[in-house]
């Protein structure tokens, strides 16, 4: 859902006079829910629209980098601010997510809210939640649909450095520096930011070269003591205990990108991150090719994302839902002798 001509002209006239404009975010924000929230907070500072960013949950401290992070509202550490935000703004944008759910309790306070809404996403399946829905899922991140928006609008020479690098974020982190979810816009939109100046380099030494002694050893121990392997389904699964939280003192971030080290296994193609936390199993799933975890994120585990790369949750037992995982498997991989 391309936004129309038509949809542009209204959004322009919108966006004609200053306005109090609320960003919304995902919870347990990532580099292109981040990067797309600020990013288009500063586009649209320079039309002198009071914007704010909020996030349901703290950032990961890697993108602590990012030009204005730290203006962010974040719902569960301020929360009637956060809620004043929703309520009195004129225009809610909500970025790189489909569904209220999303964003928890504060989906009730949008649904709720007055503002004129605009939804502007990769995801499958986008809820008609918003008067406004630019949704791609063909899309590598919401930052290259912003890039979109910001081209559409004819406003490309306001990207300063702070916006690129917000954008250019998102594009390295939701296609893995490149590795998946790439088409040929991807790249033009990163031939266009490094062409405004952006410095890549030092962008993903930033996001990867940040890992504290910590989070390399649980990733080995992850990987060394927790890790099991299906061959005859092509799959692998990492389950992390509550005891390993305990041991490893696990915080927010610190699991980032287990799940795919499994992928790196060759004959691999289905892998699962399973972790127990106090109260809730929490599961990360990714995939190669036509195999759709994101149908099984739905069907299985009250979740959902993209086809190759979903996630979801359940008030179950750790031992539970890796059985779950197992049982489901034969209905997306086709079982093979070995
Ligand atoms: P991750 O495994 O990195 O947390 O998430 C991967 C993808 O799955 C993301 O695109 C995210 O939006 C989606 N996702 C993760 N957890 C959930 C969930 O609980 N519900 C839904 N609908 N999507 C999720
Ligand atoms: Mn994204």
């Amino acid at each position: 859902m391309n936004l129309t001509e038509k949809e542009i002209i209204e959004i322009k006239a919108l966006l004609s006079t200053p306005r109090a404009v609320t960003i919304l975010t995902h919870r347990n924000p990532d580099g292109d829910a981040l990067g797309s929230s600020l990013a288009l907070k500063f586009f649209l500072e320079k039309f002198n629209h009071v914007a704010k960013v909020i996030l349901p949950s703290e950032y990961p401290f890697n993108f602590a980098y990012l030009d204005g992070i730290d203006d962010c509202i974040v719902y569960d550490l301020a929360r009637d601010k956060a809620v004043e935000a929703i309520k009195s703004a004129e225009i809610i944008f909500c970025l790189d997510f489909n569904a209220l759910d999303r964003i928890d309790r504060l989906g009730l306070i949008v649904d709720e809210a007055k503002a004129k809404k605009i939804l502007i996403d990769h995801h499958l399946d986008p809820e008609p939640f918003a008067d406004y829905i630019f949704s791609d899922t063909a899309a590598s991140s919401t930052c290259e649909l912003i890039h979109r928006f910001i081209m559409d609008l004819g406003e490309g020479k306001r990207i300063d450095n702070s916006i690129g690098e917000a954008l250019f974020t998102g594009l390295i982190t939701d296609t893995g520096s490149f590795k998946y979810s790439t088409n040929s816009m991807t790249y033009r939109v990163a031939a266009d930011l490094k062409d405004r100046g952006v410095d890549d380099y030092t962008l993903q030494d930033n996001i990867f070269n940040t890992y504290t002694e910590k989070q390399l050893r649980l990733l080995g121990h992850a990987l060394a003591n927790r890790m099991e392997i299906i061959p005859e389904y092509r799959a692998g699964l990492v389950a992390l205990t509550k005891q390993d939280y305990l041991d490893f003192e696990i915080q927010r971030g610190d699991t980032e990108g287990i799940v795919n080290y499994i992928l790196m296994l060759d004959g691999i193609s289905v892998a699962a991150f399973i972790r127990e936390q106090p109260t809730i199993v929490k599961l990360s799933l990714r995939s190669k090719g036509d195999i759709s975890v994101q149908d099984m994120a739905r069907k299985h585990f009250n979740g959902g994302g993209h086809k190759n790369a979903s996630g979801g949750a359940a008030y179950a037992k750790l031992e539970d839902i890796v059985a779950r995982f197992k049982k489901v498997l034969p209905d997306y991989v086709a079982k093979r002798e070995l």
